[in-house]
């Protein structure tokens, strides 16, 4: 099922008088609002935050994301027998250190540029652009590889966000364009049944035919995927949760920490703000990282776009 698509008909299980439904066990990526939710999201949360400068410019990456992802020319897909012989073997079709990148991805890097270049952006963000416009392809796919397998190295922090953005692009459209009925969830719960990436938040769901129901949204091709609540994302033990906001923050915004493995994911709250976004309320919500941090817990796996630090 599409994120945000019309709840499943004739799929109601048990007891048909009870109407108890299970939850869709993933839900991909609507190409036509996931970045231009985010960007809006991210305007709203900019007005009156400590960083709300930064998120103004996070908002406009986002737009550029939406541009890219609206206005590329069709990929070729993946081959669904490639699909099915991985998903045969547990593991994820597009996975993010072993997919054999196609070459358009640098494409939606370019409309990324060229969106910013007409925005007023910090200097410092145009001195990166200019610099990673001037690099050879080489060095452009080397960032990439590097980022997709965990080993940037420190000089190349700055020129990242805006690789990472494009292979956020790239991964979303690619997975978007699977059948979300081929696919199923990998043995290690907490990571995306379709790029193998951890989430970047987790939201519980107050609406829909399952509310109160779990999703990881990946941190790389947008998927969402049903992860059992009162269980650890990382560790999977049961025993050690709480959940902690900040005093006078937002209580649509949880970190959930494990005392079995000593980290956190943020999950978000529908019920408590309809509005909530996995991706721009994950970068708004800072703060919380630096409180939970700080008290001893280490974040699950980083946000993609927040390696700068
Ligand atoms: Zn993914
Ligand atoms: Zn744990």
């Amino acid at each position: 099922m599409r994120q945000g698509g019309a709840p499943p008909t004739g799929k109601w299980v048990g007891s048909p008088l009870g109407g108890v439904s299970t939850p869709e066990p993933l839900l991909l990526a609507d190409l036509t609002t996931r970045f231009s939710a985010t960007a809006a999201r991210l305007r709203a949360l900019a007005t009156g935050h400590p960083m709300t400068k930064w998120l103004g410019f996070m908002a406009l990456l986002s737009d550029a994301q939406d541009k890219a992802a609206a206005t590329l020319p069709p990929m070729p897909g993946i081959d669904p027998s490639l699909v099915e012989q991985s998903v045969a073997a547990r593991m994820p079709p597009l996975a993010a250190d072993g997919h054999h990148r196609h070459a358009a991805w640098r494409d939606g890097l370019a409309v990324l540029f060229e969106e910013l270049d007409s925005k007023d952006i910090p200097e410092s963000a145009a001195a990166v652009i200019a610099n990673m416009r001037g690099l050879p392809v080489n060095d452009v796919e080397d960032l990439a590889d590097g980022f997709l397998r965990g080993a940037l190295s420190m000089g190349d922090v700055g020129a990242a966000l805006y690789g990472a953005a494009a292979l956020q692009v790239y991964f979303t459209r690619l997975a978007a364009s699977l059948d979300a009925s081929t696919l199923r969830l990998l043995p290690q719960r907490g990571l995306c049944p379709c790029c193998g990436s951890t989430p970047v938040s987790g939201l519980i769901t107050a609406s829909g035919p399952t509310p109160g129901t779990r999703y990881l949204y990946c941190s790389l091709c947008s998927t969402a995927w049903n992860h059992v609540r009162a269980v650890c994302i990382t560790c999977e033990s049961s025993g050690a949760l709480l959940l902690k906001g900040i005093q006078g923050g937002s209580a649509a915004v949880q970190a959930e920490t494990c005392d079995d493995c000593h980290t956190y994911a943020k999950m978000l709250y529908q019920v408590k703000d309809t509005k909530v976004d996995p991706y721009a309320d994950d970068l708004a919500s800072l703060g919380l990282d630096i409180m939970v941090s700080e008290a001893g817990w280490a974040r699950h796996a980083p946000n993609p776009l927040l390696l700068v630090g």
